[in-house]
């Protein structure tokens, strides 16, 4: 990036009113981030004028890129009617049934404002369900800002304890109350015996197994069919629910993930896509699941609130894309995913070089190591993979391509061949540059 860019300057404005000069986390890369003006399709324009093309797609929550044409007009019809009601609306409704519609499991749903209030609501129905207090997640794993879930949240090899016993159930906000840490139950990936006997152990106070069926910081490698298969003994012997966060993985089928994998989720946790670009979260389960959140019959077993939950015009943005991404259109952006992930991989393969590509569908994530990826630990091979996959990031950008910061990406559908060539062939480059130092 040019030194005395305007992102430059606008960052330097940004950090005297802004901790860290940008809101989130995951927006921001050293030196600063360039700023978006404007997004037309699979393009975004920075404030320094480059045409970018997009697959970090707002953390994967644009499935039809930006300024889709369907969503525009859904929004100009309703934000003149007003953007938000202390009444429920009928765009609730049609969301819920265009949901609904999709999976079996999703037989009612609950709409908040993000995937974080949607896994929060799920644990604490999970916990209302069954009188447990404890929930128990993958190792490694994301599931937002919640602090039982931000527990052995990785992304740092310095959290793993090294004992090659049960991972440790490690906080990640310093200030994290001691019982938070003690009622979360941490589980490995990739060792279902483990998995087995570590829930088997502390079922009678787990009320819940969170899982993401393609995580993106355990690497982006679907759950070891072992690992499925534990989950479901833990529900059937003892009673422990599944939650899926299928806040990413939505998308990777027309029902989302769940049905992919054969899981059969009591409680489902929705966000991203689903708002159609819009702030958006959701909860959604069979009916008797849901009760749990029934307010008719007196104070309900599990509060949920939320000022815009539901608001009219997520709900029409949310359903204006959902109803573009029909059977045809999931099923050719998976494809495109298929050709990117073989065409990279062959050229690594070819090169002799020791990195690879996961991923499922149209989500992929660049790793740089040959040995296959099974969890969050194999992710970092050694201490300088995360440094690596920071410069390729960079390397990516200067070519014109925007990725996430861990150099995982997500494809939208107005993209087609000629931008999966043009991803293959700068994600290629820069892995080859970064690894033989040309
Ligand atoms: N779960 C998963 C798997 C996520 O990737 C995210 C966000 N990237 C969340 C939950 C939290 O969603 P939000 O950022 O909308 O709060």
């Amino acid at each position: 990036q040019p030194p005395f860019s305007r992102s430059a300057a606008e960052f330097e404005r940004a950090k005297r009113v802004i901790p860290g000069g940008s809101m989130r986390q995951a927006t921001w890369f050293a030196p600063h981030p360039p700023y978006a003006v404007r997004g037309e399709g699979c393009w975004v324009e920075d404030l320094d004028g480059r045409r970018i093309l997009d697959c970090a797609n707002n953390f994967f929550s644009l499935v039809h890129g930006h300024a889709f044409p369907p969503v525009v007009e859904a929004l100009r019809k309703v934000v003149g009617d007003g953007t938000a009601f202390g009444m429920p609306t009928r765009h609730e409704t049609a969301l819920a049934e265009a949901i609904r519609s999709r999976s079996p499991r999703c037989e009612q749903i609950r709409f908040c404002n993000s995937g974080t209030e949607a896994v929060m609501f799920a644990v604490k129905a999970a916990r209302a369900l069954t009188g447990r207090p404890a929930i128990a997640k993958f190792e490694g794993a994301y599931h937002g800002s919640y602090d039982s879930l931000e527990v052995s949240l990785g992304s740092d090899p310095s959290n793993w304890d090294g004992s090659g016993g049960d991972p440790a159930a490690v906080p990640y906000d310093r200030g994290t109350p001691a019982g938070v840490v003690a009622d979360t139950v941490v589980l490995p990936y990739a060792d279902a015996d483990r998995c087995t006997a570590i829930l088997e152990r502390e079922a009678p106070r787990i009320a819940a197994v969170v899982l993401d069926p393609l995580a993106s910081k355990i690497g982006m490698v679907p759950p070891p069919a072992a690992t499925i298969e534990a989950i479901r003994n833990a529900g059937t012997r003892h009673g422990i629910l599944l939650i899926c966060d299928e806040v990413i993985t939505f998308r990777l089928s027309h029902a989302g993930a769940h049905p992919l994998f054969g899981l059969e989720p009591d409680l489902i946790a929705l966000g991203k896509i689903i708002g159609g670009g819009l702030p958006v979260g959701a909860v959604a389960g069979p009916a008797a699941r849901m009760a749990i959140f029934d307010h008719t019959r007196g104070q309900p077993p599990v509060a949920f609130g939320g000022t815009f939950s539901a608001n009219p015009l997520t709900m029409a943005a949310g359903l204006a894309a959902l109803d573009a991404f029909d059977l045809p259109a999931v099923d050719r952006l998976n494809r495109l995913g298929d050709t990117l992930r073989s065409r990279v991989n062959a050229a690594f393969t070819e090169a002799g070089v020791a990195a690879q590509m996961t991923g499922f569908g149209s989500l992929f994530r660049l790793h740089l190591t040959a040995a296959p990826i099974r969890d969050y630990r194999s992710c970092y091979p050694d201490a300088a993979a995360k440094k690596a996959l920071a410069a390729i990031h960079l390397t990516m950008l200067d070519a014109g391509v925007l990725l996430t910061p861990n150099c995982s990406g997500a494809l939208s559908t107005p993209m087609a061949a000629a931008e999966i060539s043009l991803i293959a062939h700068a994600l290629v480059e820069a892995t080859l540059a970064e690894r033989t130092g040309r």
